[in-house]
C-alpha cells in the first residue's frame, strides 16, 4: 500500500523550504519528491544503516502514525546531513547539479 503525504521540507536543490512529497510504500519511506524542482531523493536502508543508526532510520523513515514537527525536523534535518553517495541516484543528481553550474556560468 502507497501513502503519500505533503510537508514542506528543506530542499538540497533550491536550497530553501520546499513542499514535499513523501511516498511511504508499506510502513516504509521510499522516496521524498521536492514539489518545486521534482527532484527525487530515494532511500535504501541498506547504505543508511551504514552511517546512521537503526534507532534513528526507523523514527525518521517509517510511517508516523502522524506528521509531527518533531519528524518533520528530523526529516529536514536528515535530508540537509545525508551524504550524495548515500543517495539511489547520485549520477542524475551530479549531472543535474553541473547543469546548474554550467548555467551560472554563461
Ligand atoms: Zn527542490
Amino acid at each position: 500500500m502507497t501513502t503519500k503525504l505533503k510537508t514542506f521540507l528543506f530542499c538540497l536543490h533550491c536550497n530553501q523550504e520546499t513542499e514535499h512529497t513523501i511516498i511511504y510504500k508499506g510502513e516504509y519511506l521510499e522516496y521524498i519528491k521536492c514539489n518545486i524542482c521534482q527532484n527525487e531523493i530515494k532511500i535504501s536502508r541498506e547504505k543508511l544503516v551504514e552511517i546512521y543508526t537503526a534507532d534513528f532510520i526507523d523514527r525518521v523513515l517509517t510511517k508516523p502514525h502522524r506528521l509531527t514537527e518533531e519528524i518533520k525536523r528530523d526529516l529536514s534535518g536528515f535530508l540537509k546531513s545525508i551524504p550524495i553517495r548515500i543517495l539511489t541516484k547520485p549520477y542524475r543528481l551530479a549531472k543535474e547539479l553541473g547543469d546548474i553550474l554550467h548555467q551560472e556560468k554563461k
